[in-house]
């Protein structure tokens, strides 16, 4: 299986240390407002990787987080804890924000049909282990104080640079104003940050001497070594995390404990909508519900995804929605007439063939262009296979189960020459988008909604 990783551009071939427990750590939300298609668009992405390295017959744990403090509004060590923010918005404590925004989270989580983590780990769950980094990163000299918190020093990690290919010079140029003056680096991040006495933050933890709170970036390392272990063998993300969010993970695990924090780095692109990244504060956002209220399946949008490749930027357009539903709608219909008609046998070589379309660093269109190419002669093997792979709810088993004993109703009509029932039947088959063809040899139904 091969993987393309940040860390060193390049394709990889993937070798976990222990095939046995592959260790996967995913970048989660922060859970201060409903996310948007975009948001989730990286979940259904890292759904497609755990599938395909289970088909690989690895065994994982995977590890998410939940960002409920501390990730502020600029992203970098300015501006208002999120969290707060979403307390204020909505006349609730942060508690009950993260609370409620966790629950929406997961919800949706679910609703796409995506593989749980083995572990969902909640930053406040991690104060103990976080202070804990914080302490190794002072006693091994990484950081100095100012008013504003611990900040760690970016000059004391020689390759902090490399992943991102930071240009630091250039930085320092053009940062001027940008960094607290206080600040020896424009580089340099919060590790902790104090709270000032009237300051309005309800999520506060006692620490060298005073209340205050992680940095955005502690939790991910300190949730990595309590939970997982450095270096793990899978860390994912958006690329928006590359310059600064996983840039600040890795310093953070060196100079806490000499260790590297991941093997291999995979990071997907963003969602757009005329070409503008999907965001809250450009107004142009898309939920899981407008989908649905649309008359689509979560799996259609899934299946979109999947037309593309994870490291590409995507352009949503409910066009390309609809053409991505008829797609699954036709798959499925296959699927249907399978189990309609005699069986077949599997298709030679079809399924090693697909699974290395996905081994090719995800190369989930490629893989869509062998299925339809093979759809005629898949059997339900085959299909099931596919299903497995890309957790698209391709068989429509539960519809089989209710329709036949229906159409058996229908036919009892018919050979009663009772047509008023027939066509009854018929109606309301229709109605719930099975539309059903009678041919000589007996009567079929088909998906058309
Ligand atoms: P945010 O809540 O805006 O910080 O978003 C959380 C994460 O979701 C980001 O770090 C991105 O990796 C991801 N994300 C945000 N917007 C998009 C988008 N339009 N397309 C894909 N991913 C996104
Ligand atoms: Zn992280």
């Amino acid at each position: 299986m091969k993987l393309y990783n940040t860390a060193t551009r390049n394709l990889e071939e993937f070798l976990p240390k222990d095939p046995k427990d592959v260790k996967v750590y995913t970048c989660g939300p922060t859970v201060y407002s409903t996310p948007h298609i975009g948001n989730y668009g990286a979940y259904v992405y890292w759904d497609l990787l755990i599938r395909t390295l289970k088909a690989n017959g690895y065994t994982i744990r995977r590890v998410l987080n939940l960002t409920d403090v501390g990730h502020l509004t600029s992203d970098g060590d300015t501006g208002e804890d999120k969290l707060e923010k979403g307390a204020k918005r909505e006349g609730k404590t942060v508690w009950e924000i993260a609370d409620q925004y966790i629950g929406v989270f997961r919800n949706g989580f679910k609703k796409l049909g995506l593989i749980e983590p083995t572990k969902w780990a909640r930053a406040t769950d991690y104060i103990e282990q976080s202070k804990a980094l914080v302490e190794k990163l002072i006693e091994n000299g990484f950081t100095y104080e100012t008013a504003d918190g611990v900040y760690y020093d970016t000059s004391k990690f020689p390759r902090y640079a490399d992943f991102a290919r930071l240009d630091l010079e250039n930085l320092k140029a053009g940062a001027r104003v940008a960094y607290s003056n206080e600040k020896r680096n424009p580089s340099d991040f919060a590790v902790w940050k104090f709270i000032k006495p009237g300051e309005d933050h309800a999520m506060r933890w006692d620490f060298l001497g005073r209340p205050g709170y992680p940095g955005w970036h502690l939790e991910c390392s300190s949730i990595i070594h309590t939970e997982l272990g450095e270096p793990i063998d899978i860390h994912t993300g958006g690329v928006d995390h590359i310059p600064v969010h996983h840039t600040n993970e890795i310093a953070q695990t060196y100079g806490a404990y000499n260790e590297s924090l991941a093997n291999l780095w995979i990071h997907c692109n963003f969602i757009t909508i005329n070409g503008e990244k999907i965001s809250k504060s450009l107004g142009n956002i898309i939920t899981l519900e407008d989908i649905e209220g649309k008359g689509y399946s979560l799996n259609d949008y899934k299946l979109w995804l999947f037309q593309g490749h994870y490291k590409a930027e995507r352009n949503f357009t409910w066009e390309d929605l609809e053409s991505a539903k008829n797609r699954r709608l036709s798959w499925r219909n296959k699927v249907a007439l399978l189990f309609q008609t005699e069986p077949k046998t599997n298709l030679l070589d079809f399924k090693a063939a697909l699974l290395g379309k996905l081994n090719d660093d995800l190369n989930s269109a490629s893989a869509f262009a062998l299925i339809d190419a093979s759809a005629e002669q898949m059997s339900l093997d085959d299909w099931t296979y596919v299903n497995e792979l890309f957790g698209l709810d391709l068989i429509p088993e539960d519809v089989t189960e209710t329709v036949q004993p229906r159409i058996e109703e229908r036919n009892a009509a018919r050979n009663h020459k009772d047509w008023a029932t027939a066509d009854y039947i018929r109606d309301e088959l229709l109605e719930d988008n099975i539309s059903l063809l009678d041919t000589a040899g007996g009567t079929f139904w088909q998906i058309v909604g």
